[in-house]
């Protein structure tokens, strides 16, 4: 069977690869792009509830995660939130900024795949859609790609298929079981932007699935203030989603239930109160059942002049800094993104390419870098994406 030859041939056509594509394609490069999927940018379709947060306004590399926090910088610095919105405009997509510099398409996120399979066909690249990818090998000096009855070979091979988050959309840990085939390390993948798990002595939280507050969840030194909601199995909101990428097995996390009270705020209330209770305070403040568990839990019974400055003093550091011990996460299934990934120690920042295997790249989810909640996800995926394409 004819082998088709091409300058690069990149592996998945969602976010990343797309982006890659297309920028190479418009660079005069021939371009092959495979992916298993009867559809190209399926997570782009589902995202941000169909309207995908296409990317952030406040990207900077801190709202990243990865063994080497340094990594993003180049990519990120390079193509910017501004060149996506231009990119965006030039279709007349309508869009708008919801909250915290997070951009959503007006319609639907099916006008960003549209526009990303346009720019690949003004780049005339391939696309190969529908086919598993089979044998991936390399030797003198091309790599060759099987996938349904065809092989194709080139110069370059870009990994995009992303991580294993949300198997049942045909997301697979493909990017990894190739990399270590190459000799790239992988730093372990672990669910990220995920909901919590309670047990233990946290199980009573759970009767209070569908309340939710606006908190700041901490891990460590790590804040985030949103939306916390309690579910029938845990926690979840995008405060929980946000803290869950840095949260690890056996750590705790921290919630303020009251972030905008200042400190002393009960003891000046037993002062100015005396006749109020906990429970009757927190009912002005919080939703009702979360207040009532929550006071209960505390176990202060009574008026506050009552109750003693160290008990008061007590009750209110608790409010502020609620422990949970999560006994897990609700898992890939319900990953929003894959922390972890392929290591960013065998990749170059300028380009992409694997140090010590000429013509590999990696871009996208694949690689162990992961955004905050908020469209810094796309972001990455647009940048790392270009970025390799500039290389190519
Ligand atoms: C429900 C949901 C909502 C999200 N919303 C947002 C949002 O609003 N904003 C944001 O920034 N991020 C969001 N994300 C995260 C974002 O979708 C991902 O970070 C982004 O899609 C990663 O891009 P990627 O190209 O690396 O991987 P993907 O977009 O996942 O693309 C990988 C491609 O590779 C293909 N593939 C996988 N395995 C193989 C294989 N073995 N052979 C061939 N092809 C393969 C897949 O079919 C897929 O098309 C969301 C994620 C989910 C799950």
């Amino acid at each position: 069977m004819p082998e088709d030859r091409y300058d690069a041939i990149i592996l998945g056509a969602g976010a990343a690869g797309l982006m890659c594509a297309s920028v190479a394609g418009q660079r005069g490069r021939r371009i092959l792009l495979v992916d298993h999927a009867d559809a190209a940018g399926k997570k782009i379709l589902i995202s941000g509830g169909g309207r995908c947060n296409f990317t952030n306004v406040g990207t900077t590399p801190d709202r990243f995660l990865s063994a080497n926090p340094h990594f993003a910088r180049s990519a990120l610095a390079r193509y910017t939130p501004a060149d996506f919105i231009a990119l965006v405009d030039a279709y007349t997509i309508a869009w708008h900024e919801k909250t915290l510099g997070q951009l959503f398409c007006d319609g639907s996120a099916r006008q960003i795949v549209a526009m990303l399979l346009d720019q690949c066909a003004r780049g005339a690249v391939d696309i190969a859609l529908g086919d598993a990818v089979g044998a991936v090998d390399h030797g003198d000096d091309v790599y060759r790609v099987s996938f349904g009855r065809r092989t194709a070979t080139a110069p370059s091979l870009v990994i995009a298929t992303g991580g294993p988050s949300i198997p049942k959309m045909g997301a697979t840990g493909f990017a990894y079981d190739l990399a270590r085939r190459f000799r790239l390390k992988v730093v372990e993948p672990r669910p990220a932007l995920v909901p919590l798990t309670l047990g233990g002595d946290d199980v009573l939280f759970r009767s209070l699935s569908g309340v939710s507050a606006d908190v700041v969840a901490q891990h460590d030194k790590t804040r985030f203030r949103e939306a916390a909601l309690f579910t029938h199995r845990g926690l979840s909101g995008p405060a929980i989603l946000q803290i869950s990428s840095y949260w690890r097995h056996g750590d705790p996390i921290r919630i303020d239930f009251l972030p905008d009270r200042s400190a002393g705020w009960l003891k000046s209330a037993k002062r100015d109160q005396p006749r109020a209770t906990v429970a009757r305070l927190l009912g002005a403040a919080l939703p009702d059942r979360l207040a009532a568990t929550l006071a209960e839990r505390i176990g202060l019974d009574g008026e506050l002049g009552g109750l003693t400055d160290a008990k008061v003093t007590a009750a209110e550091r608790m409010l502020a800094a609620w422990p949970f011990h999560p006994n897990g996460t609700e898992g890939f299934a319900k990953a929003e993104v894959t922390a972890g990934g392929i290591s960013t120690a065998d990749l170059s920042s300028q380009t992409m390419e694997a140090r010590k295997v000429p013509g590999l790249y990696a871009i996208g989810e694949a690689v162990d870098v992961t955004g905050w909640l908020g469209g810094y996800n796309f972001q990455w995926a647009w940048a790392s994406g270009w970025a390799a394409a500039q290389s190519i």
